[in-house]
């Protein structure tokens, strides 16, 4: 199973991986990023759209 972790030094909290992956993030209601670190694996494709199109890429999955 991967895990995830953000670098919260990186993340702008702008929410795209929100939109991608809206089961494992999503912005509070002050508008900061929470997520799960663990998923589905049924989730990876998502969660991989979500690595992807996070502008300032500060999303890692770990095995
Ligand atoms: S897309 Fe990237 S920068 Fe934006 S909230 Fe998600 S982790 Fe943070």
């Amino acid at each position: 199973m991967k895990t995830i972790d953000v670098d919260r030094s990186l993340c702008d909290n702008h929410g795209q991986c929100a939109i991608a992956a809206p089961a494992v993030f999503r912005m509070n209601s002050d508008g900061v990023l929470e997520y799960e670190e663990t998923f589905d694996d049924a989730l990876l494709d998502e969660v991989e759209e979500a690595v992807d199109v996070c502008p300032v890429q500060a999303i890692f999955l770990k095995d």
